[in-house]
């Protein structure tokens, strides 16, 4: 169910970013409608014949001095081996094998991490190709000559990175108990969330097989239902940098959102919403993954009648763009409303995997029509022949129409809040198709 996560690990100006860029092409994972999420190229999909993964550029600042550059890369190895399936391990034949190469190589050996090893910048064969021989000595595995600049060499690596991904890293079983990922900014109550569920007897689930990641599962249970809740909070990186410690945050986050079913993002109460906030939501609101906002701490906060409402108005205004958000209040300190939470988690699973009848969908399509004509555009007027459903988590719809260029962004809306009107699907994400037909 879950993409693998594949990272990229490797000295200052090798071409990660270059090699980043190449496979991302236009395919980056950011969706332009989404403010706030960050432009910075972290983390982008890519797909390999019939494989798709996460990649993850683990690069951030450039270091300046030798010292600083080994342990940043130290610092850089360590997150990949926490949170990826697959490391690449990038070097640079111009600049020839180095010490820190070596130490890295020994590192991420020791992890039994399937590892890549990619030499970059060999921009002709017959010039560089016995220096490329040089990078067995790393004891990593057999290099691959790559030019990042060039584009060559690419589907090579790739087909032994794909080679190297888990088989089924989730079994039948594991697969059908409902995965949570707990996200948000740092003390905002997601340990503390996490350990008022666990309650007495707390269960760590951590070797679950093919998953060393640094999210600690917790495997919970209510009403007689299992659920394994993803922690984000557990494990903190001292990072030296400011900037080092939000790309870890980031990639910590994309990777436990990758591997959930719902995401509870915590916001706290008596700070209110923030960007900060609208970056993390971004992340599930992205990968259409189920999405709740637990507003926590709010046994903290000072009540009159209309205080709930002020805090949804806030939180829909800065979350705009994901209107169909769920949001409960809760206290992790008093556990108030946490059944609440679980029930909502259950209707939000329900809503993931929601599947409606083709015919019922294209009598709200007709009506939909007859009630707001599709725009039209120099003479021209789109026709929405057909639609159906074609998946779920997220639910995905194909709209079959005479001419693409014809369907307006405001116009997919306005069937979208037409579909949710009459199927809900409160705490999805919905994904539109738009076909062409002769
Ligand atoms: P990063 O610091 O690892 O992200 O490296 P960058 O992607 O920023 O690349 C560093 C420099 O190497 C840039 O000047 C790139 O243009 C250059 N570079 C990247 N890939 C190649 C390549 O395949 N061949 C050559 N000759 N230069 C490259
Ligand atoms: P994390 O960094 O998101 O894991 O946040 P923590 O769980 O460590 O909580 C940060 C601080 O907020 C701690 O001092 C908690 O005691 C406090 N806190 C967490 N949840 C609540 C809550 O529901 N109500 C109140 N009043 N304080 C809370």
């Amino acid at each position: 169910m879950s993409k693998p996560v594949v990272a990229i690990v490797g000295r200052p100006n090798v071409g990660k970013s270059t090699l980043f860029n190449a496979l991302a092409g236009e395919m980056i994972s950011i969706v332009k409608d989404t403010p706030g999420v960050t432009r910075d190229r972290i983390y982008a999909d890519v797909t390999w014949l019939d494989k798709s993964f996460t990649m993850i550029d683990t690069g951030g600042i450039e270091p300046e001095s030798g010292d600083i550059i080994l342990s940043q890369m130290r610092e850089q190895a360590q997150i990949a081996i926490d949170t990826a399936d697959v490391i690449v391990f990038i070097t640079d034949v111009q600049q020839g094998l180095v010490d820190s190469d070596a130490k890295v190589a020994d590192m991420l050996r020791r992890s039994k991490k399937p590892v890549v090893l990619v030499v970059n910048k060999v921009d002709s064969l017959q010039k560089y190709m016995m220096d490329v021989y040089e990078f067995y000595n790393l004891g990593i595995g057999e290099p691959i000559a790559i030019s990042a600049a060039n584009r060559t060499g690419l589907g090579d690596m790739l087909d032994e990175v794909v080679k190297e991904f888990p088989e089924d890293a989730d079994t039948e079983e594991e697969d059908d108990i409902p995965k949570i990922a707990v996200v948000g900014k740092p003390n905002v109550g997601k340990s503390s969330l996490i350990n008022h569920l666990l309650g007495e007897d707390r269960v760590i689930v951590s070797d679950i097989a093919g998953t060393t990641r640094d999210a600690v599962d917790a495997r919970v249970k209510w009403q007689g239902r299992d659920y394994i809740f993803i922690d984000t909070a557990g494990l903190r990186r001292k990072g030296k940098v400011k900037e080092e410690i939000e790309r870890y945050s980031v990639i910590r986050t994309v990777t436990a959102v990758e591997r959930a079913h719902v995401v509870v993002i915590v916001i706290d109460a008596t700070e209110g919403v923030t960007e900060q906030d609208a970056k993390i939501a971004g992340i599930a609101h992205e990968r259409g993954k189920g999405v709740i906002i637990a507003v926590n701490k709010w046994d903290a906060i000072e009540k009159d009648d209309k205080t709930i409402y002020k805090h949804t108005n806030r939180i829909r205004e800065v979350l705009a763009y994901m209107p169909y958000a769920e949001l409960v209040f809760i206290s992790a300190k008093t556990g108030q409303r946490i059944n609440r939470l679980f029930e909502t988690i259950d209707a939000v699973i329900e809503n993931q995997t929601l599947r409606i009848q083709t015919g019922v969908l294209n009598e709200i399509l007709s009506e939909a029509i007859a009630m707001q004509q599709p725009p039209s555009d120099r003479g021209k007027r789109l026709k929405i022949y057909y639609m159906t459903q074609v998946g779920v988590r997220p639910p995905t719809f194909v709209i079959f129409v005479n001419d693409r260029e014809l369907m307006h962004f405001s116009y997919t809306r306005y069937l979208e809040n037409k579909i949710r009107d009459a199927f809900g699907f409160r705490g999805t994400s919905l994904k539109f198709i738009i076909r062409q037909r002769g």
